[in-house]
């Protein structure tokens, strides 16, 4: 697996947004930490730097307690606890765990079933929640696919339980770190912070605009991997995140498997090189993105209109060339290409 992940999209704008002429107002501030297997960043505009310190400081206390609820990597996470009670009748959780589950599989329905909460056994197959990789056997495959679905989840809402099937394992990694970004923009709400960027590893939430601009400038980033950047989003109070192949993967035999895996098959998914989607949460944004990376962009085509506002951007393999294909509507918000300044 790569080691260093560094942020999926990163940002254009925030060192640039205050033009020459308004030395009256502060610069945006910027503060930065590695949470959740990933760097965060909050960029804070229109408040003084100590007031942007401290609330950013705030949302990465609250990243840090998510990360505690939701992890698989630490045996006490409460979602640790709840898959350790798999088989064994029902778990009482947290509101706050319970909610999650309950939009994970709101998310799952309207994929048909391409973002599965329970895909747990199959990302453990491959190996990428440690252990040495290795292609696994069909035999393999077919085992852990037997626990795969959201069939193995039941809620009782009257007792905030969670029933999971004997062998069933639920994996939020596809849709914390948006659900994180939504906690730390209320939290820059609240404050009254009206102007501010919120990144966890590429899942980003806008508040407002920049000083002087329409919205933030966000690069999306070549799905080939490096720092270069293939198109730019405009976004203000609205959300991004992108799931790809490109810093995620295993290694195996000399080929590269990347970390998104179709519940449908087992199979790690290659048709799609990264999927960049624009919605209303981060939450969502999170959610689709890896739903859509594995639905591809026809059967995607069809599942975003349960959605308002949501659009995808596809980076599709083309032989040595990249196909980019646009569903649901970004409208002026993006503009492609390495060397557009992007829509002000
Ligand atoms: P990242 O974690 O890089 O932001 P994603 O949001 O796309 O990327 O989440 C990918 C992670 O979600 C994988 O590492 C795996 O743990 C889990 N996952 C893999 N396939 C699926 C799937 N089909 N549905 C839900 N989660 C998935
Ligand atoms: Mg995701």
């Amino acid at each position: 697996m790569s080691s260093a992940r560094t942020t999926v999209l990163s940002i254009l704008a925030a060192a640039c947004a205050v033009s020459a002429t308004s030395c009256a107002r502060p610069e945006p501030y910027t503060a930065e930490t590695f949470v959740m297997g990933t760097a965060a960043w909050v960029t804070v505009a229109g408040v003084g730097a100590a007031e942007a310190e401290e609330a950013a400081q705030e949302v990465f206390r609250e990243f840090r307690r998510i990360e505690s609820v939701m992890s698989t990597w630490a045996d006490s996470s409460e979602l640790s606890l709840l898959n350790a009670g798999a088989g064994s009748g029902p778990v009482a959780v947290s509101s706050e765990l319970f909610a999650l589950v309950d939009n994970s599989l709101r998310y799952s329905r309207e994929t048909f079933g391409a973002f599965d909460p329970t895909v747990r056994p199959l990302v453990l197959l491959w190996g990428f929640q440690g252990g040495e990789p290795a292609l696994p056997s069909p035999d393999a495959i077919d085992s852990a696919l037997a626990f795969v679905g959201c069939d193995g989840i039941s809620l009782d809402d009257a007792a905030l339980a969670v029933s999971l099937s004997a062998g069933a394992q639920i994996d939020f990694a596809g849709i914390a770190k948006g659900y994180a970004v939504d906690r730390g923009a209320a939290i820059l709400e609240r404050r009254g912070i009206r102007r501010a960027l919120v990144n966890l590893g590429g899942n980003i939430y806008a508040l407002g605009s920049p000083p002087g601009g329409r919205g933030w400038r966000i690069g999306v980033r070549d799905p080939r991997g490096g720092l270069g950047t293939v198109g730019t989003i405009l976004l203000a109070d609205a959300a991004v995140a992108t799931s790809g192949n490109y810093e995620n993967f295993v290694e195996i035999d000399g080929r590269r498997y990347g970390h998104i895996i179709d519940p449908r098959t087992g199979r790690t998914v290659d048709g799609v090189l990264s999927v960049t989607v624009a919605a209303p949460t981060a939450l969502a944004a999170d959610a689709l993105s890896t739903g859509f990376f594995v639905l591809g962009p026809v059967e995607a085509a069809r599942a975003i209109s349960s959605f308002e506002g949501v659009a995808a951007l596809f980076a599709l393999p083309n032989g040595v060339r990249i196909d980019y294909k646009v569903i649901g509507e970004f409208g002026r918000r993006l503009v492609l290409g390495p060397e557009t300044d992007g829509p002000r």
